[in-house]
């Protein structure tokens, strides 16, 4: 097992709301950048997004790398083996501290996600909302009345690993589960099923994005995003009012990208060799020229890095 703390810290973060296989290869640059926390910390806030573009939910990132700031700068060089200080982390929350204690130091500290909650709501027959105060309560409960004495780090693994391998949310694969002789609902299906109890989701609201694009010898003219939001800190091409210019417009490309409770409809307009220039004029305000082959350096949404940037490549060539 490793047991370095940054490096389980930082999967913590990067699987939060992330699938594993998606995942994993965030965990690996990140590592390979920035081998140590004091790396993490030292790096420009505008770097570590855009190693993070594409994994969305930007203010993991945001908190990620204050979070290595403030161990650096307050741990004295030991790390802190307390749920307590971990949770005094930006972005770091009960589950988090608790992951990264107990497997990094054996501490005694629960972790519950909601693959554990699935589990426990199953063996110990929850029935209260997911989210509310209740639910909280008795999944805290359960899980300390099944906490042992020693390698808490590798039983909540394992509980975790249950819920996402054998106790699925559809289909629970209870014939293969060791705990079913505890279990509430164990070789019930429908009953299984129903648990956890959820609440409807919030309908998806639906937001109307237009872009324009410019490009002029392999640059792209792009601004940083100071508006409060998940894209804050990143950059997205400026509205198509922010230069006044003469521009023929080709498009627009219009394409659709779902956030987790939104549904963006992005309508790219996009202009290039702007009156044949040969030189880089001004950009539009705010802007700055991008070149198209450094754009890695820089946080782009996903949507612009994987759909926009691939249709500017292609108009170039
Ligand atoms: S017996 Fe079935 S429902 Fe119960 S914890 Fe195991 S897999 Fe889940």
């Amino acid at each position: 097992m490793d047991r370095n703390p940054y490096a389980i810290f930082l999967s913590e973060v990067i699987l939060q709301q992330t699938r594993v296989a998606q995942g994993n290869a965030y965990f690996v640059k990140f590592l390979e950048k920035y081998p140590t926390v004091e790396d993490l910390a030292a790096a420009p806030l505008d770097s570590v997004l855009a190693l993070w573009s594409g994994l969305g939910y930007y203010n993991r990132a945001r908190n990620l790398h204050r979070a290595a700031q403030h161990i650096t700068q307050n741990w004295g060089g030991h790390w802190r083996e307390d749920v307590a200080d971990w949770m005094q982390l930006p972005g770091v929350g009960p589950y988090t501290a608790g992951a990264v204690c107990s497997i990094a130091f054996d501490t005694q500290a629960i972790a519950v996600d909601g693959n554990v909650e699935r589990v426990l709501s199953r063996i110990f027959h929850v029935t209260h909302t997911v989210g509310t105060a209740e639910a909280q309560r008795a999944f805290n409960a359960a899980a300390w009345a099944i906490l042992p004495p020693k390698r808490t780090g590798q039983h909540n693994q394992a509980l975790m690993e249950l819920g996402s391998l054998i106790c699925t949310p559809r289909q629970p694969k209870c014939a293969e589960c060791p705990v079913a002789s505890l279990c509430a609902v164990s070789f019930q299906p429908n009953a299984a099923e129903a648990l956890p109890v959820k609440k409807k989701n919030a309908p998806v609201k639906e937001v109307i994005l237009e872009w324009a694009l410019y490009s002029i010898l392999g640059h792209v003219a792009l601004r940083k995003r100071t508006e409060k939001g998940i894209w804050q800190g990143l950059y997205e091409p400026p509205s198509r009012e922010a230069w006044e210019t003469d521009i023929s417009w080709t498009g627009p490309n219009t394409f659709s990208h779902a956030l987790s409770h939104r549904k963006l409809f992005i309508s790219l307009y996009w202009a290039r060799n702007i009156g044949g220039a040969n030189h880089l004029p001004p950009p539009p305000e705010g802007c700055q020229w991008i070149p198209l082959d450094k754009r890695d350096e820089f946080g782009l949404p996903a949507p612009l890095s994987k759909a926009i940037l691939k249709k500017m490549i292609y108009l170039m060539h």
